[in-house]
């Protein structure tokens, strides 16, 4: 005979009757569903220090959005500011739905925070960690259980649950702040610099829990100074520094806004051979630099010549030891824009 479970069928109606009224009340305030954040004029200053200057961004549904800048640039107070920890000085935030200046319980019940800084507790095991921060949200019981072995599985510590953080590594306790953030399962997960100063091993494991948790329907704002995570992971990416968005868009799409070009590197014997003026014909050549024993040649990607360019490099009777190629990067679109490296 078919069981049926009281409870859960219960937890799936007030499931579908929450999902029911947040639509209509977005509908009612005219936010598309499809915005998770929604971000107006968005300032705070600490004394004289314009920290957040007058920013702007929307959220997408199921997006992984990459928070990008160096140090200081203003991220971790957009994050504080979402996630209800600092007031703005000014603007407008709407997150789920929700209006944050009135109805912030409402946004915190629907949030999941990864601070920068840890926030678990040393002497209580992995699974009790993960379990207090859960029954916050009401979880109880059986469901506690499962919400946090299922948290403690997606980030690799499910064998570790009866041990305590004071053992682990400093990455697996960023993987248990992780864990203990996401239990309750969020819609909007925010993460503020999760990778900080740990092992290569923890960080892609955090890197691939956070495409699972897109995969699972989560949306995910992602503040880094790594620009490689977050073309790794981004689906859009904002770009700040000094308190302003300085570009966003898709990876490919912040590329474009720089030139868009390819560099060839050749290590060749008989160099002397070359000279610049071969390649300045060449359809497409923007740069070309020859040293001693490397020549490098810089190309438009659309006019793609490196046929071209090794034909003229064998006529000279050249012969290619070894080339390279580096294209565009997050890092030359940063540099172009601010005059600045990411990381200085
Ligand atoms: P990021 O997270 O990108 O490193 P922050 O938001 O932490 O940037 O900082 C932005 C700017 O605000 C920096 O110049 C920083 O020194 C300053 N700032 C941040 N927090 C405080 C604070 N509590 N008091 C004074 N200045 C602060």
């Amino acid at each position: 005979m078919l069981k049926i479970n009281k409870d859960s069928i219960l937890t799936k109606i007030k499931c579908c009757v929450t999902i029911l009224l947040d639509s209509i009340l977005s509908k009612r305030r005219g936010i598309k569903m499809n915005n998770i954040v929604i971000v107006k004029n968005l300032k705070k200053s600490y004394d004289t220090k314009k920290a957040v200057d007058g920013i702007n961004f929307v959220v997408n549904k199921g997006e992984i959005l990459g928070l990008l800048g160096p140090n200081g640039a203003g991220k971790s107070t957009i994050i504080n500011i979402l996630a209800t920890i600092l007031t703005p000085d000014n603007g407008e935030i709407t997150i789920l739905g929700h209006d944050l200046k009135k109805e912030g319980k409402m946004v915190k019940l629907g949030i999941g925070i990864v601070p920068q800084d840890l926030a678990i507790y040393e002497e209580i095991t992995a699974e009790q960690n993960v379990s207090f921060f859960a029954g916050l949200y009401k979880l109880k019981g059986k469901q506690l259980k499962d919400h946090a072995k299922e948290a403690l599985e997606l980030v690799g510590l499910y064998d570790k649950k009866d041990d305590k953080p004071k053992t682990f590594s400093g990455g697996m306790k960023r993987r248990l702040n992780i864990a203990c953030a996401i239990a309750h399962n969020p819609k909007l997960i925010i993460m503020d610099e999760p990778t900080v100063g740990i092992d290569p091993q923890s960080r892609n494991h955090i890197l691939e829990s956070i495409k699972i948790l897109k995969n699972r329907g989560a949306t995910v704002i992602y503040s880094t100074h790594y620009m490689e995570e977050v073309e790794e992971i981004s689906d859009r990416i904002i770009i700040m520094d000094e308190g302003k968005i300085i570009a966003e868009g898709t990876k490919e799409e912040l590329k474009q806004k720089v030139n868009d070009e390819v560099t060839y590197s050749f290590h060749l014997n008989n160099i002397r051979k070359l000279s610049k003026d071969q390649f300045t014909g060449i359809d497409g050549v923007t740069k070309v630099n020859i040293t001693e024993n490397e020549a490098s040649i810089t190309m438009e990607k659309s006019k793609d010549n490196l046929n071209e360019i090794i034909s003229s490099i064998i006529e000279k009777g050249c012969k290619i030891e070894n080339m390279s190629s580096v294209e565009t990067s997050l890092e030359t679109v940063f540099l172009e824009l601010t005059g600045k490296k990411l990381r200085d």
